[in-house]
């Protein structure tokens, strides 16, 4: 196995937001940059989609050039297979538009509610279930955060509040202190959850004021990364990751099982081996769900067991993800035993 890990010396310097700004939008652009062999354009899809391709140049960057089969290039190149229709996969996998309690809240869960804090991502992957999710109804503006507080504050229950999205890190540092400083002010809740993968495609994301205002909450709080493979982790990573594990936030990382890019024991054995090196401990090994248009991506459950199984077998227990799969209407992430 090939890993490569680069600096990214053209972007020292940088705003987030700047590098945001220059992210490849056209396969053509993305041809260019990798160098890729135009005789075999017929391995993309070139048409207009509803969910265009998306991806920064940082992440670009970590790709190997002229190498269609890059298992960073394949989870957001788009192509041919989307376009089929495959039973059994269907726009809302998970029943979260039932789930969907209120604009921009989704409570399945006991003690925990996930709040869609923002409607965009940095990157589109080309397997996400939420490529069908009506973000332009759940849109949520500043003035709308007091309904979803006022949810919050109305059910003591709930200990977690958990930002996803869209990816929540796409809120500017500012309103992400609004919104913080807001959720801990309700008494009831005792952590604070990030699950954005925004850092590992721009790692600057990770800014020294956006770590200061965590570590001020009373909150304890956990950031959960998504990689999902060792070759998306830079020196950029090893430069910030570890000083945000010593400042008390806690990493984890969890991954998606795709067909192609990591159903292999080895790249996962060091995918594992290279969070930690970062302070990142593993948390979920999801298989996929099975969102129309990614049916391509899709391992099978005996496979992902027998990969899982090889995991245990080579990792210490602590670095080892929950193999799990998340069913519409259960109370929680389905573990699958090997
Ligand atoms: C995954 C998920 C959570 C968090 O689950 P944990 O097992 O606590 O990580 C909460 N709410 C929803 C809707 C989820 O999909
Ligand atoms: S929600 Fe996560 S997996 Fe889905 S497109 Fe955004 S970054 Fe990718």
């Amino acid at each position: 196995m090939h890993i490569i890990t680069q600096t990214h010396d053209e972007y020292q310097g940088m705003s987030w937001q700047q590098i945001l700004a220059q992210s490849v939008k056209t396969v053509a652009e993305l041809i260019t940059q990798l160098a890729l062999d135009t005789s075999q354009i017929e391995r993309t899809l070139r048409t207009k989609l509803a969910f265009p391709l998306l991806v920064p140049p940082t992440f670009v960057a970590r790709m190997q050039k002229g190498d269609w089969n890059d298992p960073l290039l394949r989870q957001i190149l788009p192509v041919q297979h989307e376009l089929q229709q495959v039973e059994g996969f269907g726009v809302d996998p998970l029943g979260e538009q039932v789930t969907n309690v209120q604009k921009g809240i989704i409570h399945k869960y006991r003690g925990r509610v996930l709040l869609i804090a923002a409607s965009g991502c940095a990157i589109n992957c080309r397997y996400c279930f939420r490529r069908h999710f009506p973000y332009q109804e759940n849109r949520v503006g500043r003035e709308q955060w007091q309904h979803q507080l006022q949810y919050i504050a109305e059910d003591s229950s709930i200990s977690e509040v958990i930002l996803s999205g869209g990816d929540p890190l796409m809120l500017s540092d500012s309103a992400l202190a609004e919104l913080l400083e807001q959720i801990a002010a309700i008494p009831h809740v005792r952590r604070f959850r990030i699950h954005s993968r925004l850092p590992v495609v721009i790692p600057q994301r990770l800014t020294d004021e956006l770590l200061t205002l965590l570590q001020r909450s009373r909150l304890k709080t956990t950031l959960v990364l998504h990689v999902n493979h060792p070759q998306e982790l830079s020196t950029e990573h090893a430069k910030r990751l570890p000083i945000w594990h010593r400042s008390g936030i806690h990493l984890l990382n969890q991954s998606v099982l795709l067909k192609d890019i990591n159903d292999c024991a080895e790249v996962l054995i060091e995918l594992s081996e290279r969070l930690f090196e970062l302070d990142v401990l593993p948390y979920y090994l999801h298989v996929l769900d099975r969102v129309q248009g990614a049916h391509h991506f899709e391992v099978a459950e005996t496979q992902a067991k027998q990969l899982h199984q090889q995991l245990l077998a080579n990792l210490p227990g602590y670095l080892v993800p929950k193999l799990v799969r998340e069913i519409a209407g259960e109370p929680n992430k389905t573990p699958l035993q090997g």
